[in-house]
């Protein structure tokens, strides 16, 4: 995945003519922490896991970006994802950095008090290099509320009361209204920008969305919502299918009591791993990275891929579809809704003070479509595809703050 970044990345920087010092620059993290977590399991033997926080860049402002819990969490995953955070907090305008991080456990095989064990010896090893104003932890793939309202309590226990340090808390633990569903919010969105601007709409489109967590779940629903027909959904327990559209609540109730989507019977089942060649005009890949690539580019039959997970399609995918005249709205845009009501907690809680939700889904609709128009304007101006002009854009963003800082040319 990191190749991928970094091949989206110089095809930006061929554009704009970097020197090979600037980009190499651009490319390297600030700092890398890698540390070991000992704890014990319920019933009393040791654990073992390594924790990562890859803090990518800071012109911008304190670096910001989500921790994954997942097996295959390890410092290349973490250095990818934190360089895209870097260039997505660009591409909103909002005055963050870029970092990520996470640890390689799986919270499924795991209870609450375990997890919570791991989660609060990790703030206690990374707990110098963190903070509201250095950088700031937010939920990313199987983390939640929850585990972000353990790293407040475990960050404040050492430097007092900082409801700043972490975003996407629980509500009641100085978290925001709207957060939740705001990255599946932001998905709408840009796709609604983009296709306005060509003038279409999203009313009676078929969509097909893989994952059904927080992003892929919020997003179908509010795209049905907004007259989308739900033709498929996918999660890693299997695939659900409806010609007329999927009723998403119901879909959302199953899933929660089941553990997933399989069994649903709402629709009829088929192999959730082919979703990316389903049959429909958008495809929401809202789980994990490559999920489109050489093996099956080919076959993806949608107009509009929305990238909803960070890096589902890989550089050589992603040019196929391009010059097949697919739009893809990359995932530097596509997803940045979720940092960006990060952002606006992270305003409330340094403010003490609280929005309401019509403002916050207000703020995050001039938002989202402000950089839609900003990456589709790149794009003419450059006559090249979304994903490039929105690396572009934030190159420059980030280029221009590094030399005002620095003063240098
Ligand atoms: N993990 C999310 C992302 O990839 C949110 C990050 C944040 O809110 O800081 O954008």
């Amino acid at each position: 995945m990191l190749q991928d970044v970094h091949q989206f990345f110089q095809k930006a920087a061929d554009i704009l003519d970097l020197s090979d010092c600037i980009r190499k620059i651009l490319l390297t993290p600030r700092r890398i922490v890698k540390v070991e977590i000992i704890t014990e399991s319920d019933d009393g033997n040791l654990m073992h896991h390594m924790g990562f926080r890859v803090q990518h860049n800071n012109a911008r402002g304190p670096m910001k970006g989500g921790l994954r819990y997942h097996p295959s969490m390890d410092e290349e995953h973490a250095t990818a994802l934190a360089s895209l955070m870097t260039w997505k907090t660009a591409v909103v305008d909002i005055p963050f950095g870029g970092a990520k991080g996470g640890i390689n456990c799986d919270p499924r095989a795991l209870s609450t008090s375990e997890l919570s064990a791991i989660t609060r010896s990790f703030v206690g090893r990374i707990k110098e290099v963190i903070g509201p104003t250095i950088d700031i932890p937010a939920p990313d793939v199987n983390t939640n509320a929850e585990i972000m309202g353990w790293i407040m309590d475990e960050y404040s226990r050492h430097y007092g009361f900082s409801p700043g340090v972490v975003t996407g808390k629980p509500l009641h633990l100085f978290g925001s209204e709207g957060r939740e569903d705001a990255t599946g919010r932001g998905v709408l969105y840009v796709l609604q920008e983009v296709l306005r601007q060509q003038g279409r709409e999203l009313k009676g489109m078929k969509v097909a969305v893989q994952g059904f967590g927080n992003v892929g779940s919020h997003a179908a629903r509010l795209m049905a919502d907004a007259g989308a027909i739900i033709v498929a959904v996918a999660d890693h327990t299997g695939g659900t299918s409806r010609d007329t559209g999927l009723d998403i609540a119901k879909l959302i109730d199953w899933s929660k009591s089941h553990g997933g989507i399989a069994g649903f019977e709402g629709g009829d089942a088929f192999d959730g791993t082919l979703i990316a060649t389903f049959d429909c005009d958008v495809f929401v890949p809202a789980a994990l990275e490559n999920v489109i690539n050489q093996d099956n580019v080919d076959e993806v039959r949608a107009n509009y891929i929305v990238e909803g997970a960070n890096g589902p399609t890989s550089a050589d995918a992603s040019s196929q579809l391009t010059e097949r005249g697919v739009t893809i709205i990359p995932d530097i845009l596509a997803n940045a809704g979720g940092v960006t009501a990060s952002y606006f907690e992270w305003v409330q809680n340094i403010q003490q003070f609280r929005w309401d939700r019509e403002r916050v889904n207000q703020e995050l609709h001039k938002v989202m479509t402000r950089s839609t128009n900003d990456v589709i304007e790149a794009a003419a101006h450059y006559s090249t595809d979304l994903r490039t002009a929105a690396f572009v854009l934030a190159i420059k963003r980030v280029g221009k703050a590094s030399a005002a800082r620095v003063h240098i040319r």
